[in-house]
């Protein structure tokens, strides 16, 4: 029996697809704002994505699952203000704004290859669905949910008795509290823009029935996850800092044009601490698996580091931790391979209950540290049998980890002075001055490396 928490009821509960022949199970996933590379941080929530859809096709269902590419740029403030974080990097850049989405959309599926996560059913991006999100606005102002200031359509939450419901907040002590109110047009605090008229400067915009506008953030999920999965699905997914806004007004303006909360499961990943801190630029520490990487760090090693905390916990990463979890993953490996052709019997029963242990694992909510605890049980086995090595095979099926990869020497620990030359060399090349990453390859080659640039980033070889 699978089981998974849902945020909306902050229960347990035992799954079962909203399928009538109880075989297909709809998901829909906030996917990334293409402004920037990935963070670690962000691809904790995606390798989470793909743990559920593997841990759902074990249990035998198959997926119609959808991911968004948010190429619309959203307000840097939730409170929708300040700047347009696409419009913002494009400048930043000397790009358009099309070109910043094309190139971070590119990175973020190479990301996504390097991590094992398989591609959801459909990716589709916001501004091939500005129709959509338009006609999705209206039937929420028809239905008396929406209303027109100078500045755009809002959503009235005063209407929506329920709003408030995935979170929980407490409305009263919102509108008191010390939330500053700026704009006078709207009608409550924590009304939210529908569709916002653009301004003179603003790039990306659309003509519509309330002239040339753009999406809030909200709708476009709204409007997508109904396009393809229609007015209710099974889970949905995205980080806890979802809960609070974008996710709540998802919900707000599915009731406000369907009726029906979009979801029946909602699913949230806690989120990935650096030192036991917060991720960010001003720290320099958004890392990415680029960063990992040029530290001898391979992506999948990244994967298995996850796996050391429930996605509802939060998770610590720390250099020391994640290397700790690249040379676990190694002797995982080497200990797996041993297992391979080794032509001994192992009592049926005992392999089915280890399976059985694993997939109760699996099942409880995806407790992973529970599930590898089963995991490292059956590769340290002392008696060695292919038969074990079949079973983690199929384990891997949802680990994703290459389990049977032959270790390779070239994991190895460099100095930090050729760690800073691969780091320069890395910011040369994504600001394409070839010149500079030219001269620091020779550099590499005077310390003794060869550097070769590959899918998965700078490899070194010894000269
Ligand atoms: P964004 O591109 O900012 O919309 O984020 C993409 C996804 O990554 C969302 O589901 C976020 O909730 C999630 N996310 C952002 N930062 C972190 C973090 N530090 N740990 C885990 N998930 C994160
Ligand atoms: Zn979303």
């Amino acid at each position: 029996m699978l089981k998974l928490y849902n945020t909306l009821t902050r229960e347990k509960s035992e799954f079962k697809p909203l399928d009538k022949n109880g075989k297909v199970v709809k998901i829909y996933t906030c996917g990334p704002t293409v402004y920037n590379y990935a963070s670690i941080g962000n691809m904790r929530a995606y390798i989470f994505m793909d743990m559920l859809r593997k841990v759902l096709k074990y249990n035998g269902y198959k997926l119609d699952h959808v991911m968004n590419i948010t190429d619309v740029g959203h307000l840097t403030s939730d409170a929708d203000e300040g700047e347009d974080k696409m419009a913002k990097s494009a400048k930043e850049q000397h790009k358009s704004v099309y070109e910043i989405a094309k190139m971070y959309t590119d990175a973020f599926l190479k990301d996504i290859d390097r991590l094992n996560i398989s591609r959801p059913e459909h990716i589709v991006k916001a501004t091939d669905h500005i129709k959509e999100m338009e006609e999705y606005v209206k039937e929420i102002v028809d239905n008396g949910y929406g209303y027109e200031t100078s500045k755009g359509i809002y959503f009235d939450t005063s209407k929506l008795s329920s709003y408030g419901e995935l979170s929980r907040i407490d409305l009263k002590n919102q509108k008191s509290g010390a939330r500053v109110e700026v704009d006078e047009e709207k009608r409550n605090p924590l009304d939210f823009a529908l569709w916002i008229k653009a301004p003179k400067e603003h790039i990306m915009k659309w003509d519509s029935k309330w002239g040339l506008c753009y999406p809030g953030w909200h709708i476009e999920c709204s409007a997508m996850s109904r396009k393809y999965l229609g007015d209710e699905f099974d889970i949905h997914t995205g980080g806890v800092d979802h809960i609070p806004i974008h996710h709540e007004n998802e919900i707000a303006q599915s009731k406000g044009a369907t009726g029906k909360n979009l979801a029946k499961i909602w699913m949230h990943v806690e989120f990935l601490l650096i030192d036991n801190g917060k991720m960010s630029k001003s720290l320099h520490n958004v890392y990415t698996l680029d960063d990992l990487q040029a530290r001898g760090i391979e992506p999948l090693a990244y994967r298995y580091f996850t796996y050391s905390s429930h996605y509802r916990n939060k998770l610590n990463f720390t250099w020391e931790g994640v290397k700790s979890a690249q040379i676990a993953l190694n002797r995982l490996r080497e200990l797996t391979l041993k297992h391979k052709g080794i032509d001994t019997k192992i009592d049926e029963e005992k392999i089915k209950e280890l399976e059985n242990r694993f997939v109760e694992a699996i099942n409880d909510d995806i407790n992973m540290p529970l599930a590898m605890s089963v995991v490292w049980e059956i590769a340290r086995e002392q008696v060695k049998s292919n038969m074990y090595y079949d079973l983690l095979k199929k384990f891997d099926s949802i680990l994703s980890l290459e389990i049977d990869k032959e270790v390779s020497n070239d994991v190895e620990e460099y100095s930090d002075e050729i760690k800073e030359i691969l780091n320069s060399r890395k910011i040369a090349r994504e600001n394409k001055d070839f010149n500079e990453s030219d001269r620091l390859r020779d550099k590499l080659k005077e310390l003794g490396y060869i550097v070769i640039d590959s899918k998965e980033g700078q490899k070194l070889k010894k000269v």
